[in-house]
């Protein structure tokens, strides 16, 4: 899976910048994508649905609370569409029965856990070379990758 992929699956969408006009019982709606910023902002004691109007607070301009709440549904599915990039889904299918179905793609936990498995592949390569030198964990990291891969194919050939 490439990031172009990703990108190439959402082109004419131009990010969270400026005003969105939504409409919704005859009545214009006006508001704005969330970003980071106003996701920081959420009190982390809400709940997950008073944290959701809090957010959607913040990005809508003209209706009160009470309407917000209401519009949960509506206007969440409308971010969804213009920001498709938000909250990632793939569409997968099942290559031995052909179910299809759709995954949340969360980037974040995907790129902890591709760190978490290179620092275990990393402290593993200086178990095995401090083991066959007595090298410190300093000198083994301060070589090169293509040096340090040398040294492996050595003590494992
Ligand atoms: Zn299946």
């Amino acid at each position: 899976m490439r990031v172009e992929d990703f990108l190439a699956a959402c082109q004419g969408h131009e990010g969270s910048n400026g005003t969105r006009t939504m409409e919704v019982d005859g009545r214009a709606l006006h508001f704005r994508l969330p970003t980071i910023e106003d996701l920081e902002a959420v009190d982390e004691s809400l709940s997950y649905a008073d944290a959701q109007t809090q957010l959607l607070r913040a990005c809508v301009h003209d209706i009160d609370l009470a309407q917000v709440t209401q519009l949960n549904e509506p206007l969440l599915a409308e971010m969804a569409r213009l920001d498709p990039l938000a909250e990632p889904r793939l569409a997968l299918t099942c290559e031995a029965c052909g179910h299809a179905f759709t995954l949340a793609f969360d980037v974040a936990a995907f790129l902890w856990r591709e760190i978490e498995g290179w620092v275990a592949r990393l402290m593993g390569d200086v178990h095995i070379i401090a083991s066959a030198y007595g090298w410190s964990e300093r000198e083994i990291l301060s070589l090169s990758p293509t040096r340090r891969q040398v040294y492996l194919d050595l003590i494992c050939a």
